[in-house]
């Protein structure tokens, strides 16, 4: 027999409250997640990818109710939802990274501190291994200056910077599981796409399994390992990302895959005349203090030129 998996859920099941559009939120869901492994859960808003992802972190909550299932992390079962049990956990060895990376962050605390702070909470005592550490992972998600970085408070970065630190933050103790629901969706596509990227590989370097949740097909298509679509609850269908790609079973993942936008056809248009605005070549740098007393610059725009 191999290995148990990282992560394995079986037949959870999930209900929603009374009055609600749906009995349960999940039925009878089972997933497992190999070390080094994507599986991307796939599915439309209010499919139940988010709600499965909670479950699996013990975050429900109050409430929806773990009606049925059993869940195990590394082959031993996983406490009770919102169990103590899970601080000891979360963020060790299954870790998490949402869509809304500011909402993660605290807005008044430098975002170095705020990483030093997990360690401090699980346990690291030492200062500057804390300190090395965080230094380390900043330079791991590819954060330019992660001095300065260090220094700055979350107002001051980029949308895509603050995920950048969300997943150092998930990755500083080295867990065994990082979910990851809808990470990109706030991103403008280039950001995303490095993101992604990004991700990938640092999963290859650490061996993370990744549990990615995305309403995007096109996302799997550049991901996955393996996928599971759900609909209404259900995973109606899973298996490896080709052969749910290109032969898939079910008539959702067929409609899924439908309405996935592709590259639009482009067509010349002419282009009207006169210009109301136009920008030719325009260039703005700022200086920002570095050093005790020193400056240097940061070229924010650099020969733009338009026309409308
Ligand atoms: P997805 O992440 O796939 O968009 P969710 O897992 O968030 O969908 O939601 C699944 C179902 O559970 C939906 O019908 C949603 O309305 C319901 N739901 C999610 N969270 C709650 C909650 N806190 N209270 C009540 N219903 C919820
Ligand atoms: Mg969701």
């Amino acid at each position: 027999m191999s290995q148990p998996p990282v992560l394995g859920l079986h037949g959870v099941t999930v209900a929603l409250p009374p009055g609600a559009d749906r009995r349960l939120a999940v039925d009878d869901v089972s997933l497992s997640l190999s070390a080094g492994e994507t599986l991307c859960l796939v599915g439309e808003s209010g499919s139940g990818k988010s709600v499965t992802a909670q479950a699996a972190l013990g975050m429900l909550p109050r409430t929806l109710s773990l009606t049925g299932g059993t869940l195990t992390l590394e082959g031993r079962p996983l406490p009770a939802q919102r169990d103590p049990a899970w601080e000891a956990l979360r963020g060790r060895r299954i870790a998490m990274v949402f869509q809304d990376a500011t909402a993660s962050l605290d807005p008044v605390q430098r975002v170095g501190r705020q990483l030093e702070e997990v360690l401090e909470v699980h346990g690291v005592a030492d200062r500057e291994a804390r300190r090395d550490r965080v230094m380390a992972l900043l330079e791991a998600v590819k954060l330019p200056d992660p001095a300065r970085v260090w220094r700055a408070y979350p107002h001051q970065l980029s949308g895509g910077q603050c995920q950048r630190i969300v997943i150092a933050g998930a990755l500083l103790l080295d867990p065994a599981v990082l979910i990851a629901d809808e990470p990109t969706t706030a991103l403008d596509v280039t950001t995303q796409a490095e993101i992604l990227r990004l991700i990938a590989e640092l999963q290859a370097a650490r061996g993370t399994a990744v549990l990615f949740i995305t309403h995007d097909i096109g996302i799997v298509a550049e991901i996955a390992h393996r996928v599971a679509v759900m609909c209404e609850g259900h995973v109606v269908e899973s298996g490896t990302r080709d052969a749910v790609l290109t032969r898939p079973q079910h008539a959702y993942t067929r409609r899924l895959l439908a309405a996935a936008p592709r590259p639009a056809e482009t067509q010349a248009v002419a282009v009207p005349a006169p210009a109301v605005l136009e920008a030719v070549d325009v260039g703005r740098t700022y200086r920002v203090p570095s050093g005790l007393f020193g400056s240097r610059p940061v070229p924010a725009l650099d020969g733009v030129s338009l026309r409308l």
